[in-house]
């Protein structure tokens, strides 16, 4: 059986020069690799005590809802501004270049829920802070941080470091 790390395909260059980019579409579009990334990330869930798994747009919702479906929790989103109908909050971050802001329902987390936030990939961890900072805005505790992969030389686990965060693959 393949492991999950050769299930991803890593595109040197791109978005822009110097970057490796680690694709997840093509763990995604084999059914041996989609199972072995929800079976593995899910693993990461194996004794946490949670009410409500929460994922960053676009790429959380595709692991964490399966995740979810699987645990019999519901599932809350984090959008990109702008995309949320109801009453929302939300917040900005930086990125390399410029800030970007995410938001979340007012109503789609309930003061003391335990809450695990999904997403495919940490890099500086700014987006998934971000996203932690709206959840306990909303009174909601954040127990579990996990994602699929972790670039770990740029050190977002020190940003998250209030957290309790795994990873199934990590690139040093
Ligand atoms: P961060 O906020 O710097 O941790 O960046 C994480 C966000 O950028 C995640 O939502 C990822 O989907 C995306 N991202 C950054 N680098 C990569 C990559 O190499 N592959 C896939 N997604 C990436």
């Amino acid at each position: 059986m393949k492991k999950i790390e050769e299930y991803v395909r890593s595109i040197p260059d791109f978005p822009e020069e110097g970057i490796i980019f680690r694709d997840i579409t093509s763990v995604l579009q084999d059914a041996d690799g989609l199972h072995l990334a929800i079976d593995s990330m899910q693993a990461l869930l194996d004794g946490v005590d949670f009410d409500v798994v929460v994922g960053a747009e676009s790429r959380g919702f595709v692991f964490g809802t399966p995740i979810a479906y699987n645990l019999h929790k519901p599932f809350v989103l984090v959008r990109k501004k702008g995309k949320l109908p109801c009453e929302t909050i939300s917040r900005s971050y930086d990125l390399e270049y410029g800030t970007a802001e995410i938001e979340m329902h007012k109503d789609s987390i309930k003061p003391g829920q335990r809450v695990v936030l999904v997403d495919d990939l940490i890099a500086t961890g700014g987006t998934i802070e971000a996203a932690a900072k709206l959840v306990e805005e909303l009174g909601g505790k954040v127990v579990k941080i996990i994602f699929l992969m972790e670039l770990a030389g740029l050190k977002g686990r020190e940003r998250l470091k209030d957290y309790d965060v795994a990873s199934v693959i990590r690139y040093d």
